[in-house]
């Protein structure tokens, strides 16, 4: 039962970077725009990331970045994103370019995102849009037509029924649902630790794939980092700082103590790895150079400095240090990995190194290829943090959303994690979906009340 009623021209579900920004673009198109989010405040994933939004510089670049993604929305990406910048900077937003970068284009929303949230949002305030938290949309209305007409949404109050002739899905992907991680992702997947924000469930792909929208490629695929195992529990304001981006100059074990991914293809793709392997764990391991040069990190650019093998220890990670590869390999026996397979496996690696030949390896180790020679030794445990979904909704590069017939299901659109296939496997950026596609959903869900003109 519905207890209230709300009408305008465009409904926005979700409060973070596609919400927002489809939020003022339906806005400055002249529509009357409300945004629903499920939370106690708008900014979702956004305002706890890192708030570099970047992006492929060509086409080419994001097909070398993303092989596997969609090829249609991928230009679209790319054709839309420096346009993008140049709007959110005619909003007020300060988007500093990063020093150049041959593929990538990479601004940082300065000084940090929660302040890029807030600006974002004063503006759409000014311009009378309205913000209603606390309301987790859980269902689509539609006309007898098949057409979107509204939805439902459950607040403190009760069910409350809003109004519209377009609604934009912005819920920023499945991460925070652990049946949903382990239904696409695999047996240990319900284990992974959600990093980023936890309100993101999943509700927009299955309100859409209910009303006949059509999945998109890329389901058994997410981005993620790895992070301490648990019984660590990371700070959620925190995950960048515990966040093991040098593991590809480590190396990986699993509990069986083999290696099983080539570490050297990133931190990104190991994390996917380690979620396929027994409990989604595994030992990450490195000598004193390694920990030196890359487990211990200066800060800048908004990150804070940090330590991540003694602060991750002291979280209550497992986590030892040695003097040899083989005090390494007891100790991590006694932590609950295979010891035995660990030792040969860091000699046989460390063999192989010397040698030159570790792209020759079982599992090849292809660059970054790093000797475990230089004592003290160390092996933490860590298991993925997974940041977004990258599989998802079907949708067009118009954000339309695709029923399983390929045809847009008419006034539905979905925009940023929600909106799959553009990245497959790897990863080519956050924050510039939500960007590029939040944009194009307004423009084409403002267009359902008035001519588009501006
Ligand atoms: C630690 C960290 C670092 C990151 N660093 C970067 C980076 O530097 N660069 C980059 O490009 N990307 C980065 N990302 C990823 C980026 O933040 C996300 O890709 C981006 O925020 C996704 O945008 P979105 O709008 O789809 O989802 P979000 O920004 O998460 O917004 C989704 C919103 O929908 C709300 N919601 C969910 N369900 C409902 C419902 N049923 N009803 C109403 N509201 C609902 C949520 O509460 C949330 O507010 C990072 C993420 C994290 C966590």
């Amino acid at each position: 039962m519905t207890t209230q009623e709300d009408a305008c021209d465009v409904l926005v579900v979700g409060g973070g970077m596609a919400g927002l920004v489809a939020a003022l673009q339906a806005q400055a198109l002249g529509a009357r725009v409300n945004v629903l989010e499920k939370g106690p405040a708008v900014g979702g994933s956004l305002a706890l990331s890192g708030g570099t939004i970047w992006c492929a510089r060509t086409v080419e670049d994001l097909r070398r970045l993303v092989p596997r993604g969609d090829p249609e929305l991928g230009a679209a990406l790319v054709a839309d994103f420096e346009p993008g910048i140049a709007w959110l900077r005619g909003l007020g937003a300060t988007l500093t370019p990063l020093p150049s970068e041959p593929h990538r284009s990479v601004y940082w929303t300065e000084p940090n995102p929660r302040v890029f949230v807030a600006t974002l949002l004063a503006r759409f305030a000014s311009g009378g849009g309205r913000v209603i938290t606390e309301a987790s949309v859980s269902s689509l209305r539609f006309d007898a037509a098949g057409a979107i007409a509204g939805v439902v949404a459950r607040t403190p109050n009760g069910l409350r029924s809003f109004t519209a002739p377009a609604v934009i899905l912005a819920t920023g992907g499945f991460q925070g649902n652990p049946a949903m991680r382990a239904q696409y992702f695999g047996p240990w997947a319900d284990r992974l630790i959600t990093r980023g924000n936890p309100h993101s469930t999943g509700d927009g792909f299955w309100m859409a794939t209910n009303a006949g929208a059509a999945p998109s490629k890329a389901m058994s695929s997410f981005y993620g980092h790895l992070l301490p195992a648990p019984p660590a529990r990371v700070p959620v304001n925190d995950f960048i700082g515990f966040t093991m981006y040098h593991s590809e100059q480590s190396v990986l074990l699993n509990l069986r103590g083999e290696r099983f991914t080539d570490e050297s293809l990133g931190d990104e793709t190991s994390s996917q790895a380690v979620a396929r392997q027994p409990e989604a764990l595994a030992w990450l391991i490195y000598d004193d150079v390694v920990y030196r040069a890359f487990a211990r990190r200066p800060g800048g650019g908004g990150a804070r400095a940090t330590d991540t093998f003694y602060e991750s220890k002291a979280l209550g990670a497992p986590a030892a240090v040695a003097s040899s590869i083989e005090e390494l390999a007891a100790a991590v026996d006694a932590l609950g990995g295979h010891g035995p397979g660990t030792l040969t496996t860091l000699r046989d690696y460390n063999t192989a190194v010397v040698a030159g030949a570790a792209a020759q390896l079982r599992i090849p180790r292809r660059a970054k290829a790093n000797p475990v020679t230089t004592p003290p030794f160390y092996a933490l445990a860590v298991t993925p943090g997974i940041t977004f979904t990258l599989g998802g909704i079907r949708i067009d590069p118009d954000a339309r959303v695709l029923d399983r017939a390929g045809r847009p299901i008419p006034g539905l659109y979905a925009a940023g994690a929600d909106a799959g296939g553009i990245h497959n496997e790897q990863y080519a950026g956050g924050l510039c979906l939500g960007l590029v596609f939040g944009r194009r959903a307004a423009r084409g869900a403002a267009s359902q009340t008035k001519p588009v003109n501006q």
